[in-house]
């Protein structure tokens, strides 16, 4: 992991909402953890869904969310409804440079502003006034999509051609540089630093350049985002691959991961990134299962979706749960958990901190498992554990047989059944 590069900071929010601050190290600030951010999917007119899907988004452990306001009556709901969110709420601004006056108008904590699709460079200059008027930052974004005008189609795609045809990125990357250096200028003019930039491709291995790239050369907070990175099955595969790399090198400072999807995933999606990156503190239950295999002796995939569903509702601390298919790799993995289970010819041996708790038939796992999981969170809460502490070995059971033991051969009595010494 490489430290985080340093840039300036910019704050959003209020004290209804809480202060988020994205980036830092420079000009005598601290580097705030990687914001997360997501966008509603709903119309921002339809006042309550929207205040209903932003609140579910804050939830689900949003830092920030964006909305959409293509139209003078989204605007005119935002005052309703930064009175019933208590988030920091960006507004979306496309083409129309009087919505961002207006969202400004409303109260909104920032504005998301592509200077490429406002034709009128006072327009841009009315926006930036009335930011800077309110302590209001902006991200300056410019997607692949949006680098040349629609009215330049012809010569858009002869510069895509150009980059699909071998290039992998350099001639797109230049594009992109240089239309952010364009939207820079404007910005800097004006004297307004208030400023965090994006600069969004469809391709991770484009996003991993761009972002390396922009971050040589500016000391702006930079938000991370694969846009239209598709369905939530391969969308978290293009995301990750990029987000984490670029963060893992030490760049980005706000992340989006984007789904054509539900946005609750992609909050839990770019926190379980952060997690893994060691980024943010984990909140709720560390869930690790093996992939199963062969000598797999319960169903061990029900299980762990079950497992998996009810931590999210019950457990509030980080605690560490190891769901294991057979004693080959359990005793293993269940060492390093707080609690952990693994399988044996249809039961559940279940340990908590390393000490055997419970030797369970397995329509009795879940239960049992989550029972463990809640006393062990109490007994935390009371200062009574400690996360992460490991009382003694685990001794897998004896004896196990023969690894590689399945059902058949334990059918077969090859094998015997780990049922011994039952808790
Ligand atoms: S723990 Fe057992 S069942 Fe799971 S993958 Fe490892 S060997 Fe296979």
């Amino acid at each position: 992991m490489t430290p985080r590069r340093s840039t300036r900071q910019i704050t959003l929010g209020n004290n209804r909402t809480g202060i988020v601050r994205i980036g830092g190290g420079l000009n005598g600030t601290q580097p705030a953890p990687v914001a997360v951010q997501t966008m509603t999917a709903g119309y921002t007119h339809n006042i309550d869904a929207c205040v209903a899907e932003i609140n579910k988004l804050a939830a689900a452990g949003a830092d920030i969310v964006r909305v959409a306001v293509p139209e003078r009556k989204d605007t005119e709901a935002l005052k309703e409804i930064l009175q019933q969110t208590q988030v920091p709420i960006v507004a979306d601004v496309h083409f129309h440079y009087k919505r961002a006056l207006e969202a400004i108008e409303a109260g909104v904590h920032k504005i998301r502003l592509n200077p490429g699709n406002i034709n009128d460079r006072q327009q841009v200059n009315s926006v930036i006034d009335a930011c800077k008027e309110r302590g209001i930052p902006i991200r300056v974004g410019v997607n692949e999509g949006s680098i040349i005008e629609r009215k330049d189609k012809q010569k858009r795609m002869e510069e895509l051609g150009k980059y699909f045809a071998g290039h992998r990125s350099g001639h797109l990357l230049a594009l992109m540089i240089a239309k952010l250096e364009e939207y820079l200028d404007i910005f800097h003019e004006k004297e307004f630093f208030d400023i965090c930039i994006s600069a969004k491709s469809m391709d991770p291995a484009l996003t991993i350049d761009i972002y390396t790239e922009i971050s040589k050369r500016f000391d702006y907070p930079l938000h991370l985002g694969v846009t239209h990175a598709g369905p939530k099955e391969t969308g978290c595969i293009r995301s990750v691959v990029a987000l984490g790399t670029l963060l893992a090198n030490g760049i980005g400072d706000t992340v989006r991961i984007s789904y054509a999807n539900d946005p609750v995933y992609e909050v839990e999606d770019a926190l379980e990134m952060l997690y893994c990156l060691g980024m943010r503190n984990r909140v709720g239950a560390e869930l690790i299962a093996c992939p199963t295999c062969g000598r797999i002796q319960v169903d061990l995939f029900t299980l762990v979706q079950k497992v998996r569903k009810k931590l999210r509702s019950e457990i509030d601390l980080p605690i560490k749960v190891a769901v294991m298919g057979c004693v080959v790799n359990g005793p293993g993995e269940a060492e390093g958990a707080d609690v952990a289970v693994f399988a044996g010819d249809r039961r559940g041996i279940i340990y908590v901190q390393g000490e055997r708790v419970a030797n369970v038939p397995e329509e009795e796992i879940l239960d049992r498992l989550l029972t463990e999981c809640r006393t062990f969170q109490e007994k935390v809460r009371r200062g009574e554990a400690k996360l992460g502490e490991k009382k003694v070995a685990i001794v897998p059971p004896d004896p196990i047989g023969e690894l590689g033991s399945g059902h058949e051969k334990i059918a077969a009595g090859r094998v015997e059944r780990i049922t011994v010494g039952q808790t």
